[in-house]
Order: structure tokens, then C-alpha cells, then sequence
């Protein structure tokens, strides 16, 4: 089909849907990342997998002699030695520019405003004067984030008041850090775009993302909003894309108003959360059609093959296992629910341990048979 040989750096859920993708493709994949039993190793047994950091050099110029392409299931990698990498002939996607602009939300935040996104106002704060100066400029509650290294709004610090500026500090102390205006949404959506290195460009169907202590709990696609908001979401996804050199996956999330207007928030340069129910929902998963971008094939089809979906991600609760399994014994008797489990070893509260994807006929449909799962993780609340 394709006899290039892909290396991933990190071998999370991500890596592993795309070797699950990739298997269907006879498609050869080889991992980079630390643990001997990373999630996505444990399903690929035909390759010397790599044990070590995605971040440390050697490791990384060793996965890159092993393979032909190179990509990435996290944007906190080593973007400087892909970098070199790329200038001595390699095959990198997404381009490392690309991971080095988006990694750091700051510059990304300057590289969108540069290519005329919308992005809710921002300020660099390089000091305790910087954040005063925020809350002066932005008014209160602004959020203080940190620049890199952040996941699940782990880099985010509500500042509410002047009062929590040095809680805030305190707390985001290991990162650099900027402040961004408080974007007062209605809805958060996200759009899958998928980029070929030509630069054809396809988009997922827009969906709305609704999150719990800042990590996603649903993805409902379509989105049940307006047509014409739909389509600013679109545009606006396609738009930041289009400014990015290089082929893959990407996920966009943004902000609905109050007005109906729309703010990017941010992009992972990756398959991502809200696009797991590509895999159940669409005519091609976000997984194949990264891999597709990467290998330079035919991207596929990104519309939906059913008419409604939503997606209900596991987190760990406590170190209980079983604790996390009690949604998915729920999902074993309900129709159009598909469950997948990462191979996670241990357990902790907040941590992502797999997630489930409904589909039906309609999405009153697929409410009806996520609520007794929607159950099975908190009692009594949808
Ligand atoms: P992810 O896990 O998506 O990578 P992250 O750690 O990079 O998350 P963000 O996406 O920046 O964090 O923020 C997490 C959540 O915090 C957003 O989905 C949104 O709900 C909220 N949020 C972020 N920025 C703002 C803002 N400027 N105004 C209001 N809410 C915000
Ligand atoms: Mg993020
Ligand atoms: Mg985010």
C-alpha cells in the first residue's frame, strides 16, 4: 500500500489510534517514547519500538535513521532537532515550524494575528508588574497561561481579582507566561482540518466541545448551533490552517459570543480529543487521514456517515480501575456505542483512560442511549 515506515514521537492514545489506522493500511509504524508499554506500542508488535523522552536528541535522530516520516501525537516535542532534522533531508509533518510556533501559545497567539484570525486579546506578562498591567488593560477576570507545556488547562490560572496574582504566579511559576482577555463564550467548538502537503485542504464537520475542571467530558458532532455560525467556525478553522506549511492533522478549538462572533483559542498540531468520534462518525477517521496527509495520499472523506454522535471521554476518578470501568460495562448494553480503552497501567484522578462514541439516528437518539453511560460516571447528572 505504502512500504514508507512512519515514526511517532510519543506513544499515547494519540499514537495508538494511529496505529490502529495504520494497521488496516498495512502501514508500518515504529514508536518514540519512554515507557516499554506506552499505549500505542502495546498494539504494534512487528517493530523495534524506542525507549525514550520525545524531547531528548539522540533518541530522536535514532527513530528518524529507522524511518521514512516523521510525525508527532504531541506538540511538546524537540522542535529544534526536527528542525535539523528536516534541513538534512528528512520527511517531517507537521513541518517543524509549524510545531515550534503552535507549542508556544504565545507566538502562536502572534503568527494568527499576523494571518488575521480572531484571537481573544493578549498581552505578554514578563513580571509581577506584566500580570497588574493585564488585569489594568483587561479588566478582571483575565486568564494567566502559561506559554508551553500545557494540557488539560493545567497552564491556566483564573485571575480573578488582584488578590490572586501571586497564587496565580505561584501556581504557573515553572513556565513563561502571558495573559489573555476573558472570552465570555456561549459554546466552545472545535473543527478537525487536514492539510496535504500541496496544501489541499479538507475540514471535519464542526462540534461542540463541552468540558469538565478544563478537560473535555463531551464532543457532540455536528454542533447544534446555527448554520451560519457553522460555517464562520469552518472558515475560520480553514483560515488558521491555511497559514501553516506542511501536511497533517489538526485540531482548532475556538469561542462562540455572545454575538454570534467567533475566537480561535487554540491549535494542536496532531489528531486530537474532540476528533476521536471521527473513528465511528466519518467516512475516514482524523487517525487515517493524518496518516494519508503524512505518507502524501489521497486524503479521504470527512463527512459524517451517521446523522448524529457524542463522545464521552473516561477520566480515572481515583487510582480505582474498576472505578473507570463502570461506564464502559454500561456502554456494553447500549446500542451504537463503541468503547476504547488506551492500556493505560495505572490510574488517577483526571487522567484520560479512554472514551466512548455513540452514534444514531438522530441526536435525540444518541442522548437517549448516552444517558444511563453519562450516569454510570456521575450519578444523576447529564
Ligand atoms: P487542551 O487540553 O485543550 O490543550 P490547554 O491546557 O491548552 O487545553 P486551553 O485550551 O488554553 O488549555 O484552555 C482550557 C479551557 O479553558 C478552554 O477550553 C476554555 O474552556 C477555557 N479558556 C481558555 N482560555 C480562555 C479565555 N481567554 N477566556 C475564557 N475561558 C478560557
Ligand atoms: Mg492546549
Ligand atoms: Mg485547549
Amino acid at each position: 500500500m505504502n512500504s514508507q515506515k512512519v515514526g511517532i514521537l510519543g506513544g499515547g492514545q494519540l499514537g495508538r489510534m494511529m496505529v490502529e489506522a495504520g494497521s488496516r493500511l498495512n502501514l508500518q509504524v515504529v514508536i518514540l517514547d519512554s515507557p516499554l508499554d506506552a499505549p500505542a506500542k502495546q498494539i504494534e508488535s512487528t517493530q523495534q519500538h524506542i525507549a525514550g523522552a520525545f524531547n531528548d536528541e539522540t533518541k530522536i535522530r535514532e527513530l528518524a535513521d529507522k524511518v521514512d516520516v516523521l510525525t508527532v501525537e504531541i506538540e511538546h516535542v524537540n522542535a529544534g532537532v526536527l528542525a535539523s532534522l528536516e534541513k538534512a533531508g528528512h520527511t517531517v509533518h507537521p513541518s517543524p515550524f509549524t510545531v515550534q510556533t503552535i507549542q508556544d501559545k504565545y507566538v502562536q497567539k502572534n503568527h494568527l494575528v499576523a494571518h488575521g484570525v480572531p484571537v481573544a486579546d493578549y498581552m505578554e506578562t514578563q513580571d509581577r508588574a506584566g500580570v497588574e498591567a493585564a488585569g489594568a488593560k483587561f479588566g478582571y477576570p483575565f486568564m494567566l497561561k502559561s506559554k508551553t507545556m500545557a494540557y488539560d488547562g493545567k497552564g491556566n490560572y483564573v485571575v480573578k481579582s488582584e488578590q490572586d496574582i501571586q497564587p496565580a504566579m505561584e501556581a504557573l511559576s515553572k513556565t513563561p507566561l502571558y495573559a489573555e482577555k476573558w472570552a465570555p463564550f456561549t459554546k466552545e467548538l472545535a473543527v478537525m482540518v487536514v492539510r496535504r502537503a500541496n496544501g489541499e485542504i479538507r475540514s471535519y464537520p464542526v462540534v461542540e466541545t463541552i468540558h469538565k475542571n478544563s478537560i473535555c467530558h463531551l464532543v457532540i458532532a455536528p454542533a447544534q448551533v446555527d448554520g451560519a455560525v457553522l460555517r464562520r467556525a469552518q472558515q475560520v478553522a480553514e483560515n488558521a490552517i491555511k497559514s501553516f506549511p506542511g501536511a497533517g492533522v489538526f485540531g482548532v478549538e475556538m469561542f462562540v459570543l455572545e454575538d454570534e462572533s467567533i475566537l480561535l483559542n487554540e491549535i494542536a498540531p496532531r489528531p486530537h480529543n474532540s476528533g476521536h468520534y471521527t473513528i465511528e462518525a466519518c467516512e475516514t477517521s482524523q487517525y487515517e487521514n493524518h496518516l494519508r496527509a503524512i505518507l502524501d495520499m489521497p486524503l479521504g472523506s470527512t463527512a459524517m456517515k451517521v446523522p448524529a454522535s457524542i463522545m464521552v471521554n473516561i477520566l480515572g476518578e481515583s487510582e480505582s480501575m474498576e472505578e473507570c470501568y463502570r461506564p464502559c460495562q454500561e456502554a456494553l448494553t447500549v446500542d451504537g456505542a463503541t468503547i476504547h480503552l488506551y492500556g493505560k497501567k495505572g490510574c488517577r484522578a483526571g487522567r484520560k483512560m479512554g472514551h466512548i462514541t455513540v452514534v444514531g439516528d438522530s441526536m435525540m437518539q444518541v442522548q437517549q442511549r448516552l444517558a444511563p453511560i453519562l450516569n454510570a460516571i456521575e450519578p444523576g447528572v447529564d
